[in-house]
């Protein structure tokens, strides 16, 4: 594709390396036959080639943006499956969030839609927050009709139980029977994930520390920053981001890290990106990369590094239909697809293949609470193709994709990490009891 951006332009980082992303695009449309927004809506501009041409625009003639780039933009669920399917190798993930942060800048969105983002930014990426609105939604329910669609919205998919919490906080959860551990590896423990479904982090941290692994969970870390960075707030997100990075690479340098665990995939892309988003940041681009690289889905770990004993065998135990969802932000944007797979075959169980299983459930971060028309159709598709299957059950990576499928069906679905945890000595996931 080719570009016109002034030498002045150039100057900045963030057009230097988007003009290079531009250039590769061939405009050949592939993307647009994965892209879930082009499926469901038929529009150029609801497409990947369509949203790179308006991103395009927007950069290389300092453009404000408008309502209607501002639509086409905010429908794109960041779910990279166009990034899989170009064959020239184009990354929309970062011309997409150079777009968000121009729109950021320059556009004032109506006023419901800028209480509704920054509503969502504050609360979901603050633990204390999320548990003090939870605990205030039982309360605000009969008023609820007195709040915008988006937010009734969010009212309304907050449980009215939380679960229990099985294991104490703490820093460092060591293995029990060896003095020395074989790994030692950081956890993010995530910000509404640690609140909504606290099972996952316990199946990870009991499922490593069996297998010999030390796990610390770092003081101070809760939001990876993704939220705020997809919201286009690069203010806020940078804020945490440096954060992280600093607390994580203290403790790498005094105490050693094996690997940064990531068991929330939307997380672990952004994490993986931190050495890209500091490229050109003289006290942070080490670090920032070598956190990139250390980051690993928890499946992705397991699969690589850890021999993992399971005691539940085929033989002496009941044999599941296990349908795997593949998350984008796993399979999109991280690469990662059969290790989850490959883990779950070695329970002895079945994996069923979902069909269209390259395509988004419409979860996708805080777009099931933003774009809710389209989340929807997305789901009932996912649900359709799911359901088609006659799973006993449904294992995912990530929490977004857990509660947005569960509010379409019946079948349980859970985390990965919770069914492997189970077959290597842990307890059965309560959500299966009935199974
Ligand atoms: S598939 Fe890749 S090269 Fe082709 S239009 Fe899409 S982004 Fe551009
Ligand atoms: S990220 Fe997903 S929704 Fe956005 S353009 Fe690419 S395929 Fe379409």
């Amino acid at each position: 594709m080719e570009t016109n951006f002034s030498k002045e332009q150039l100057k900045d980082k963030d057009n230097k390396s988007s003009e290079k992303i531009f250039r590769k695009c061939v405009h050949c449309g592939f993307c647009n036959a994965t892209c879930p927004t082009y499926q469901l809506l038929g529009d150029e501009l609801d497409g990947p080639r369509g949203r790179i041409y308006l991103i395009k625009d927007m950069l290389e003639n300092n453009k404000p943006a408008n309502s209607k780039i501002v639509k086409h933009i905010d429908r794109c669920l960041s779910c990279y499956s166009c990034m899989t399917t170009c064959p020239s190798g184009v990354n929309y993930m970062h011309l997409i969030d150079h777009g968000r942060a121009h729109i950021e800048k320059t556009y004032k969105r109506p006023f419901w839609d800028k209480i509704t983002r920054n509503f969502l930014s504050s609360v979901l990426t603050s633990t204390f927050k999320f548990k003090f609105i939870l605990i205030l939604t039982q309360f605000v329910k009969p008023f609820y009709f007195l709040f915008s669609k988006k937010i009734r919205l969010m009212i309304s998919l907050m449980p009215m139980k939380l679960p229990k919490k099985t294991l104490p906080k703490m820093q460092i959860y060591s293995p029990l029977k060896r003095k020395k551990p074989v790994a030692r590896v950081a956890l993010l423990t995530g910000c509404v994930q640690k609140v909504l479904s606290p099972q996952i982090n316990e199946a990870t941290i009991r499922l490593l520390n069996r297998h010999g692994i030390e796990v610390v969970v770092p003081k101070g870390i809760n939001c990876c920053g993704s939220l705020d960075h997809h919201l286009g707030k690069g203010e806020l997100a940078f804020k945490t981001f440096k954060k992280n990075i600093s607390i994580w690479y203290d403790e790498y340098l005094k105490n050693g890290l094996d690997a940064i665990i990531s068991n929330t995939s939307g997380c672990g892309t952004t994490i993986k990106d931190y050495g890209f988003i500091f490229r050109s940041n003289d006290d942070f681009k080490k670090k920032a990369k070598k956190i990139s690289e250390l980051t690993k889905d928890i499946s992705e770990y397991l699969e690589e590094k850890v021999k993992l004993n399971f005691v539940i065998k085929p033989t002496n135990g009941k044999k599941y239909k296990i349908a795997y969802h593949s998350a984008c932000s796993l399979q999109h944007g991280q690469k990662v697809h059969n290790e989850a797979i490959n883990l779950i075959k070695k329970t002895g169980n079945d994996v069923l293949e979902i069909s269209d299983g390259h395509i988004c459930c419409g979860s996708a971060g805080t777009y099931n609470l933003l774009q809710n028309e389209i989340a929807n159709e997305l789901l009932k598709n996912k649900v359709n193709n799911i359901e088609k299957i006659n799973p006993q059950f449904i294992s995912t990576g990530n929490i977004g994709c857990i509660t947005h499928i569960a509010n379409g069906t019946k079948i349980p679905v859970l985390h990965t990490v919770e069914v492997i945890d189970w077959y290597t000595g842990g307890p059965k996931p309560e959500i299966l009891k009935n199974i």
